[in-house]
């Protein structure tokens, strides 16, 4: 996939938003930078983007230092736990939280760090796709759990649907996080506002599902080294 301009990727966030009745600013563009340069990621800055993802604490602990110090970064791999201090201390939010262990490690190294960590689950909703990832049947005790992680401020959700060449067969898996989100948000009180779905080839799917963060690498770069 080639990248596209900057304005060219707003312009269909804004008609993804369009068809879907909903204001633009409820859609949120995490510019996904693995593997791409703190050259690439200057540029993008200079034409406005705040958010930047990366899925490797090793390669975010060398490039955020070389980045302007503006940005607010997400992380959305997969985390080991011996990463946690290095996590927290270069990430203001975690997409990718798949485990009740790894839940305990980021809030006792915010702790540590004197730090509040915004934090989404991962759901693993297909059962496929993403080999990371809570099956939903976890979530509500989780959720539960996190209510006594004095560090963490659970945002929402997050989800890989499984790839497929046709986006529109995304659209089942986004449509079902929103629905166990607003289960889970009824029987837990928990808002869950943010859900982080959608990427380069399924964002428009994913805002018309009602993704409020959507994670665009290759669009916005080109391919990665
Ligand atoms: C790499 C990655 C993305 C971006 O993927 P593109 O297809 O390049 O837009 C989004 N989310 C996660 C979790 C990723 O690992």
């Amino acid at each position: 996939m080639s990248n596209l301009g900057i304005e060219q990727v707003r312009a269909r966030i804004a008609q993804a938003c369009a068809r879907a009745g909903r204001p633009v600013e409820s859609v949120k563009l995490v510019a996904v930078s693995k593997r791409q340069s703190p050259d690439a990621v200057r540029a993008l800055a200079e034409a406005g983007v705040e958010l930047f993802g990366e899925s490797r604490a090793q390669e975010a602990r060398q490039k955020i230092p070389l980045c302007p110090g503006d940005l607010t970064w997400h992380m959305i791999g997969h985390i080991q736990r011996n990463k946690v201090r290095d996590i927290v201390r270069l990430f203001s939010y975690v997409h990718s939280v798949d485990s009740l262990r790894l839940l305990e490690a980021l809030d006792g190294a915010a702790a540590e760090a004197g730090k509040t960590l915004s934090v989404l689950l991962e759901v693993n909703v297909s059962g496929e796709g993403s080999k990371f990832g809570f099956v939903p049947d976890e979530v509500p005790a989780v959720l539960e759990r996190c209510g006594s992680l004095m560090n963490l401020d659970v945002a929402g959700l997050m989800t890989i649907p499984p790839f497929t060449p046709e986006p529109a067969e995304a659209r089942p898996h986004f449509a079902r996080l929103r629905e166990l989100r607003d289960t889970w948000r009824e029987a837990t009180g928990f808002p869950l506002d943010e859900l982080s779905m959608g990427m380069s080839h399924d964002f428009e799917v994913a805002i018309e599902e009602g993704a409020t963060w959507i994670r665009l690498g290759t669009i916005l770069f080109g391919d990665r080294e």
